[in-house]
């Protein structure tokens, strides 16, 4: 019922070998191909091919209708960019280069966050069209100086980061991703629990005969950060009974000699490590008619998906296009990797600088003649907590993308408010452009949260909130509407 009209001339079924020779002459010729077994009543029905990236619902078939993007890395962001013929902001700083319209450049800041660069026809100083979205989502952080052994059992301990109900993640299967960076400079990726073959770890609760006093607890200590340590490990190491010293605590030693034949990593390596704990396993389709999706970090990588689709589906336009997927909005937006950094003004001026166009004054005009949409998850609405809603102004799974003239929480504090001329702006373009969209506050007024737009609106342009909405939101498993994420 979402369907886009040309969806089915892009969908070729197999339905029998005679017509598959020319299906698989046409399907060598595509640039961009999706695949899927057809099965019905536990019988392979045939091979359905979906031609072309703007496939299915009129946007890319990669990632969308399983959520695979929410599995994006760094390097995996990066490849799509250079895939589209986007160079690196870098690379060019070293040549004597001049960008000119059309061209596409990125510029990545400590593997963290990324911007990407349309050059349009127009001088920048003229503004940009902006599109940004967080790609950093709350979860649990390894410590420095993590692991320990606790009556023969190996834990690492953890930090959480970002605003979690703590009691949603103990019990779960857990994946542990990120970086060891070594003291001679390598870095070694970090992925574990993803993989079919791999291990997962857990964080243990208590056994509901033995929590009668935990649960009379109120639910923000029910589990409390302190216990949210990562269980690892709990064989010890085998022991040579020929040496006369034990080692005492030989589950440790056993999982630091993993680590060792794995990662080649000593203890003090821990020092180092970026390692993020987050829920294991891959994106699902939701529901029976699978009109949703289901997996971890909804917030915010889905609307850095649909920005970034934007962004890679834009050529050659008047104003310079920019598509900003930026870290750390769980935690403030702050520190170099943060919108408030100076990464993303920092990377203007090189663009300006590499257009010939250098000056403070371009710059700041560049920045205030600037239209940006901040995408930023929605809270659905959701009939089981319905009295925490306001129905009028709350988004609905299903209604499109969701607008927040403002966010903020008790009386809109520290939200950006974005001006009615704006949003009248916008309005015209999405109705031309039959986007169904919804104009919605955060849940009844006195709650409400931040996003990075105010960042971007101190440079004196017009900004506003936007994005999908999300069920269980901050949760370890977040659902979206798929009929949301095609409008968005
Ligand atoms: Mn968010
Ligand atoms: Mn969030």
């Amino acid at each position: 019922h979402m369907a886009a009209p040309d969806v089915a001339s892009n969908f070729q079924v197999i339905r029998d070998f005679g017509q598959a020779e020319e299906i698989f002459v046409k399907a060598e010729k595509e640039k961009n191909l999706g695949m899927q077994l057809v099965v019905e009543q536990g019988q392979i029905y045939g091979l359905a091919l979906c031609f072309g990236e703007e496939a299915v619902y009129g946007i890319a078939a990669e990632g969308f209708l399983t959520g695979q993007y929410l599995a994006d890395t760094m390097s995996r962001l990066v490849k799509k960019a250079e895939a589209a013929g986007y160079k690196n902001l870098k690379e060019l700083q070293k040549e004597h280069v001049k960008l000119k319209a059309g061209d596409k450049v990125y510029a990545v800041c400590m593997d963290k966050s990324i911007a990407l660069f349309i050059i349009g026809q127009e001088p920048l100083e003229n503004g940009m069209n902006i599109l940004g979205a967080h790609i950093d989502s709350p979860r649990i952080d390894v410590k420095q100086n993590p692991l320990y052994e606790n009556e023969e059992l190996a834990y690492l301990d953890t930090h959480y980061y970002g605003g979690i109900k703590k009691y949603q993640w103990v019990t779960l299967p857990l994946a542990i991703h990120g970086v060891i960076a070594k003291k001679d400079g390598t870095i070694v990726p970090v992925s574990i629990g993803d993989e079919e073959e791999d291990p997962v770890f857990v964080i243990t609760d208590l056994l509901v005969h033995l929590a009668s006093k935990q649960l009379e607890k109120k639910g923000s200590v029910v589990v409390e950060g302190e216990k949210l340590d990562l269980l690892i490990g709990s064989r010890p190491l085998e022991q040579d009974p020929s040496l006369d010293q034990e080692e005492k605590e030989a589950v440790k030693a056993n999982v630091m000699e993993l680590l060792k034949k794995y990662y080649d990593m000593e203890e003090e390596d821990f020092l180092s490590a970026e390692l993020e704990i987050v829920p294991a396993g891959k994106a699902r389709d939701c529901g029976l008619d699978k009109s949703m999706v289901i997996g971890y970090g909804q917030d915010d990588r889905v609307c850095a998906f649909t920005s970034l689709m934007a962004m890679l589906h834009t050529e050659n336009k008047k104003r310079t296009s920019c598509c900003i997927l930026v870290d750390k909005e769980e935690i403030g937006s702050v520190g170099a990797t943060g919108m408030q950094s100076r990464f993303f003004e920092n990377a203007v001026a090189e663009i300006l600088d590499k257009c010939g166009e250098f000056s403070e004054l371009k710059l700041r005009r560049a920045m205030a003649n600037s239209t940006m949409i901040s995408s930023d998850v929605g809270a659905a609405f959701d009939p089981m907590h319905a009295d925490v809603y306001d129905k009028r102004s709350n988004p609905f799974f299903g209604k499109g993308m969701v607008l927040n003239k403002h966010t903020g929480a008790r009386g809109k504090g520290g939200s950006n408010d974005a001006n009615a001329e704006y949003i009248a702006k916008l309005r015209h373009v999405f109705d031309e452009n039959k986007v169904a969209f919804q104009l919605t506050e955060m849940g009844k007024i006195d709650a409400g949260g931040g996003t990075i737009a105010y960042i971007l609106a101190n440079y004196d342009m017009e900004v506003i909130d936007c994005g999908v909405p999300v069920q269980n939101m901050h949760a370890p498993w977040e659902v979206v509407s798929k009929a949301d994420v095609f409008e968005t």
